[in-house]
């Protein structure tokens, strides 16, 4: 029987999420992200009145789409998504169009100041293909982030999603992303 495709993704469990932003900084350290621009945020989300103000964190970054509109668009073909979903941008093919920054529904991306190409979260495809974790999953002090395989039954991620419930951002966009966050 043929081995069935890995299918990456990343579950977030935003209610632990104190807003410390190490992700961001071990994302910028790891993927030299120049100031100024980001590859992943904090979201942060003011609700109710005084004195019962709550304040709510959701970090976000490239969904990973299953169905990217930034790749349907991309003139050149450097927009592009492997065989385990990650989706990619080939720095030579980007001609800094910007097409990508505004198909996209999540202001995933953003135009590199020095290389003037788009650039984006990769999940940090380097790390991953030597067996090793986004800098940012592994640096979350709150454990957040939980990165792997949904099509591996006996991943973390795999079981977090069929016990638990969950939302993803926009659905109605038919993007299909890859960020789930539990409820
Ligand atoms: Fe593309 Fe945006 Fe989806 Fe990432 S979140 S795959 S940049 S459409
Ligand atoms: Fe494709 Fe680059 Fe243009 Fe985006 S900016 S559409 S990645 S060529």
């Amino acid at each position: 029987m043929a081995k069935k495709l890995k299918r990456y993704a990343l579950v977030l469990d935003s209610k632990k999420c104190i807003d410390c932003k190490a992700c961001v900084v071990a994302c910028k350290a790891e993927n030299e992200v120049p100031v100024g621009v980001y590859r992943n945020r904090i979201n942060v989300e003011r609700s109710g009145e005084y004195p019962k103000l709550r304040t709510s964190f959701d970090p976000e970054q490239c969904h990973h789409c299953d169905n990217p509109s930034c790749v349907r668009v991309c003139p050149t073909g450097a927009s592009w998504q492997r065989e385990d979903g990650i989706v990619l941008v080939n720095y030579d093919d980007c001609v800094g169009c910007k097409y990508c920054i505004i198909a996209c529904p999540y202001d995933a991306r953003f135009h590199h100041p020095e290389t003037h190409t788009v650039d984006k979260c990769t999940f940090c495809v380097q790390r991953v293909d030597r067996g090793e974790l986004p800098a940012c999953v592994e640096t979350c002090p709150s454990k957040v982030r939980v990165f792997g395989d949904l099509n591996d039954s006996r991943s973390p991620i795999h079981l977090l999603l069929a016990t638990r419930r969950y939302r993803v951002m926009k659905p109605q966009t038919g993007n299909g992303p890859q960020l789930y966050y539990l409820l």
